[in-house]
């Protein structure tokens, strides 16, 4: 069949073959607290060796060891699908028939898979499921009976990657020679190869699962410092406390408290800075300590979960914690904690913030119940409705600003962001906080409604709750975003690791320069004159990365 006799729907649309694995539906229900349960992968140069445009089974050679980790995943009772483009059925370099034979053979090799999704098409087509689209992996979690947050996709290349976090599935990249360094720089989870790959799946899905659930017990202390993202992002695993324990207390930071405001389970919140965790802190005043260490005490807690980030220490508040007679103590330390902690937990890095939290919570005892997905999520109640000046649903959030600077995004290039945004046709509404305002004049100048300092963080996440999609860099407002289940169009300075603050299980577009000199430096400024992780993104690029995420138009007048 000659290319322009191809039926419009096919010249759109990802292929379906079944597999020879189990093909079945998930459960209605997901066991509880589970991550995932299906596992995507990439054809070519992922599980098996990559011959360009080959259409001869002979020619199939598994890569080292895949037989035996897709073993693995089956035996977890994880479903599997194969995701690839191929591009050489619409450039005619080989049959339909030729590509099916192929399959075969892989399937003789490497066992059933319950599906395979395949892009029939070229760049040229402009079609949804060509990989960096996410469309192979909405339809592969359609055909698995799970949600695209469920799956996670293993690929070799960014296409790969791009295409999973733009569906909100995690992507791990296991790099050949070909792939190139930006790729695996921009890659927020890399593994060495597909059993590696395969074995960190399989540990980050147990981790979050507890050896046994405990006793419900009467009070739990939860502490989560510093400030709302980080608050945020630990959502999930005080909601898996929460169903643990019948009543919750959080000991916060001032800077979190707005965020704390919006967590669902919480029932108290304590605020009181931690000079060992903020990032400009006061000195330390022995009376002040002595305050909260009686006011803990009164908690009554029968246990403390202690949240930290990757670069913190939970053990000065682990002997306070001790002061105040708390007899159960649960914190992630790689510091030798002596007698100051009962549970001692530990993660390697790169591991998302929000399952790090999950998996102390899971060493604790907890996990969150049946129907409670691991997302970010906020109470009903407490996000206010979207201001007026917000106009209906639909709109494009841009958010230049952070509280550190290193992770906003330049004046400069924000206002060009808006004015290709509207230029596209976007309705774009610049937001930020009251010392943001400057800011956010310039920017709406350019293109757009100025809302800065119109919200606190409720009315933010009321904003944010109705918009088609985020421009926003790694702050708070990306993970209000991923609360609402917003994609996100994430400006991500690479101060911090992607794989662990980039927005969690929503549809995103990562841009700017991974490896860009401020990488995993944790500044609060640039110290890069330029700020160049993020000056050189084009705002075509942004354009691009709404109608990727929105391909609807959402906002479009
Ligand atoms: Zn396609």
């Amino acid at each position: 069949m000659r290319q322009d006799q191809v039926d419009p729907y096919q010249r759109r649309s990802a292929r379906v073959y079944a597999g020879a694995g189990r093909a079945g539906h998930g459960p209605a229900e997901p066991p509880a607290g589970v991550l995932y349960d299906a596992v995507l992968l990439d054809r070519d140069g992922t599980l098996i060796e990559d011959v360009p445009y080959n259409g001869d089974p002979e020619k199939v050679r598994p890569v080292p060891g895949a037989r035996a980790a897709l073993d693995r995943l089956r035996a977890a009772g994880l479903r599997l699908a194969v995701v690839t483009n191929q591009s050489g059925l619409a450039r005619g370099y080989f049959s339909e028939e030729q590509m099916r034979a192929v399959h075969a053979r892989v399937e003789e090799l490497l066992g059933g898979f319950d599906a395979w999704l395949v892009c029939p098409h070229d760049d040229s087509d402009r079609c949804d499921c060509r990989k960096p689209a996410p469309g192979l992996v909405y339809t592969a979690a359609r055909e698995l009976g799970t949600s695209a947050a469920r799956c996670v996709l293993v690929g070799d290349i960014g296409r790969d990657v791009a295409a999973a976090l733009a569906a909100g599935a995690a992507g791990v990249l296991v790099p050949t020679p070909v792939t190139r360094p930006e790729e695996i720089a921009a890659a927020g989870w890399v593994a060495a190869d597909l059993p590696s790959a395969v074995d960190e799946i399989l540990r980050r899905q147990r981790a979050v699962q507890p050896a046994e659930v405990g006793e419900r017990v009467g009070t739990a202390l939860v502490v989560r410092s510093d400030s709302a993202g980080d608050v945020l992002v630990t959502g999930p695993a005080i909601r898996a406390v929460a169903a643990g324990a019948r009543r919750v207390v959080l000991l916060c930071g001032p800077r979190g408290r707005a965020a704390a405001e919006l967590l669902p389970g919480v029932d108290e919140i304590i605020e009181h800075p931690l000079p060992w965790i903020d990032p400009a802190p006061a000195p330390v005043d022995p009376d002040a300590l002595r305050g909260l260490t009686s006011r803990l005490a009164a908690v009554g807690a029968d246990e403390a979960v202690v949240f930290t980030s990757f670069h913190q220490s939970a053990l000065p508040l682990a002997l306070l914690l001790r002061m105040a007679g708390i007899t159960r103590i649960a914190a992630i330390s790689d510091d030798y904690p002596g007698s100051l902690v009962d549970i001692r937990h530990r993660v390697p890095v790169g591991v998302p913030e929000p399952e790090r939290a999950l998996s102390l919570a899971a060493a604790a005892g907890y996990r969150l119940p049946v129907g409670d997905e691991p997302v970010l999520r906020l109470r009903d109640d407490a996000v206010a409705p979207r201001p007026a000046a917000a106009g209906d649903p639909g709109y494009v959030v841009l958010h230049p600003g952070s509280a550190a600077s290193s992770r906003a995004c330049p004046t400069e290039l924000a206002a060009r962001i808006a004015a290709a945004l509207t230029a596209a046709g976007h309705r774009v509404l610049v937001t930020g906080g009251p010392d943001e305002r400057t800011v956010t004049a310039r920017v709406a100048a350019a293109g757009g409604a100025d809302l800065g300092g119109r919200t606190d963080l409720a009315g933010l996440a009321g904003l944010v709750a109705d918009a088609a999609a985020v421009v926003v860099g790694n702050t708070g407002p990306a993970h209000l975003a991923a609360a609402a289940g917003v994609p996100v169009v994430s400006l991500f300075a690479p101060t911090v690791p992607f794989g662990q603050w980039g927005p969690y299980r929503v549809p995103t577009v990562r841009l700017g320069d991974a490896g860009a000199p401020c990488r995993d430096t944790r500044a609060a400024s640039c110290p890069v004159p330029g700020h160049p992780c993020l000056s050189g993104v084009d705002p075509a690029e942004v354009v691009e990365a709404v109608r990727t995420l929105v391909p609807s138009g959402g906002g479009i007048r």
